[in-house]
């Protein structure tokens, strides 16, 4: 098959989560409290259905266990990667995540969650925790133990365009205002460290706090101060940002104005369309859209203005 692959993504409400995911991309949320988009996923959490090709109303796991040839052939039994559009009207918990032979041993899972993000949108003052001030494991415990959050953290300024990379083990939380692209390998373990003590209006309690396993998975020391600097060249009037080249995936983002053929090199592209319009092999396509280019499709041609990103394997 060799056509572009489209996706329903599947919404999922949180407590921080708020409503921009319509005001920004247009879609339909089911809550007021609409967290995170998963718009390319096949996981177990949230798998989303193809809404083309021969394919349409199948899900996306079902597509990679049945028509592996799609994607390369890869031998991971999970599809690998997941992409999100998280909407933070309010701070996330501060987490960290397990690394594969952590997800493997005691949760029973395929992947450990390496994830990378690109601010889509965000307020001027608008901050992010990212790594932590502990020199020495046993320091970290100590003022986990102790809740001296204000030592332990590490906020940094974030702006539109920035792009972060969280290898598993690195303590993180987005802070309210914060709207983002986000690309991980698929799990959705997450160990919550602290949590604001803040009560979940719909339960009346506080979330569950994960210590023991955090403390377990984070990597000392992890001062982390600035965003990525990503390589960037101007082909054609469209500009290439190369965000991310990592073992787990590589993240590039496309500015066109114009005509522009994207070369498919990889088992497959994951594809997101955070502005814009444009016409790719002669469909037209949207701020939104989510779609999956097989192994067999070689390049895309793009005629239009839209910034697409582009995360593989
Ligand atoms: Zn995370």
């Amino acid at each position: 098959m060799d056509r572009i692959i489209k996706l329903k993504p599947v919404f999922q409400e949180r407590i921080w989560g708020g409503t921009n995911l319509n005001s920004y991309f247009g879609y339909e949320l089911p809550s007021e409290n609409t967290g995170e988009c998963w718009a390319i996923s096949a996981h177990k959490n949230g798998d989303c259905e193809i809404v083309n090709t021969e394919y349409k109303g199948k899900t996306l796991s079902w597509l990679y266990k049945n028509h592996r040839e799609l994607f390369g052939n890869i031998s991971n039994d999970e599809f690998p990667l997941l992409v999100k559009l998280i909407d933070a009207k309010d701070n996330l918990s501060i987490q960290v995540h397990p690394d594969d032979n952590y997800a493997k041993d005691i949760e029973g899972e395929a992947f450990g969650k390496t994830e990378a993000w690109y601010i889509v949108d965000c307020n001027e003052d608008t901050l992010l925790e990212i790594g932590h001030n502990g020199e020495t494991k046993e320091q970290v415990k100590k003022m986990i133990e102790d809740g001296k959050w204000d030592e332990l953290l590490n906020y940094i300024p974030i702006k539109k365009g920035d792009f972060f990379f969280i290898p598993s083990g690195t303590v993180h939380a987005i802070c309210k205002n914060t709207l983002i692209y986000e690309i991980q390998q698929s799990s959705d373990i997450t160990y919550r460290l602290y949590d604001y003590n803040r009560v979940d209006s719909k339960t009346g309690k506080e979330r569950e706090l994960h210590t023991k396993k955090s403390i377990d998975v984070i990597k000392v020391p992890q001062k982390i101060d600035e965003t990525i600097k990503p390589k960037m060249e101007v082909i054609n009037n469209s500009k290439v940002t190369i965000y991310a080249d990592t073992e787990y995936f590589k993240t590039i983002k496309y500015d066109i104005d114009g005509s522009f053929e994207i070369m498919n090199k990889a088992p497959f592209m994951l594809c997101t369309i955070l502005d814009g319009e444009a016409t790719i092999n002669e469909e037209k396509f949207l701020k939104g859209d989510n779609f999956i280019v097989p192994t067999q499709l070689k390049e895309i041609k793009i005629f239009g203005k839209i910034t697409i990103i582009v995360s593989t394997l």
